[in-house]
């Protein structure tokens, strides 16, 4: 688990990049409020919400609300893994925690925005999942090109095409809740 001097970089990190990431789909703070989304780290991660295999994962809890009449809603939690994030940084000291951190967070909420914005199906097949991750590579290279942040360049040189950035999974809620 991150350590508490930790948290505070990973706090700062997704503080950065939710910053960057609606500057750039130059969505206002107001309307970034309505983004269904939450950043939880390890200590606030239930077993289903773990994974060895990557960064993060993004969990989509869908279900049927009855206040709201029955609607359909989406919330996406995305689920930091502390102990992958950690041995990356201690597997090579070039890559630092706050660089990562915010790369790792960007990629992150480059998904979310476009499953909010319908540009991209949660549940889509493989292939095209494979596509997606190519372009929310290249969309969150852009994101962070401008910010100018010591060691972030190399972050982006060494995982621009990582394969284990997230992965995702469903869970539905039962239509009571
Ligand atoms: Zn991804």
């Amino acid at each position: 688990m991150f350590s508490p001097a930790e948290i505070e970089v990973v706090s700062q990190a997704v503080e950065i990049a939710e910053d960057v990431t609606a500057n750039h789909f130059k969505i206002s703070t107001a309307r970034w409020k309505h983004v269904r989304y939450d950043i939880r780290t390890l200590a606030e991660l239930s077993p289903h919400e773990i994974t060895d295999y990557a960064f993060a994962q993004i969990t989509r809890y869908s279900g049927k609300t009855e206040l709201s009449g029955q609607r359909h809603y989406d919330y996406f939690k995305i689920c930091l893994q502390d102990q992958n994030i950690k041995a990356a940084v201690e597997r090579d000291e070039r890559v630092r925690l706050l660089p990562l951190g915010i790369y790792v967070v960007t990629h992150e909420l480059v998904h979310i925005v476009r499953f909010c914005k319908f540009l991209q199906r949660f549940d889509a097949e493989p292939l095209e999942r494979q596509r997606e991750e190519m372009r929310v590579h290249e969309i969150t290279q852009r994101v962070l090109g401008s910010l100018k942040l010591p060691h972030l360049g190399y972050v982006l040189e060494v995982y621009g095409d990582y394969q284990f950035m997230e992965k995702l999974k469903d869970h539905s809620l039962a239509a009571s809740t």
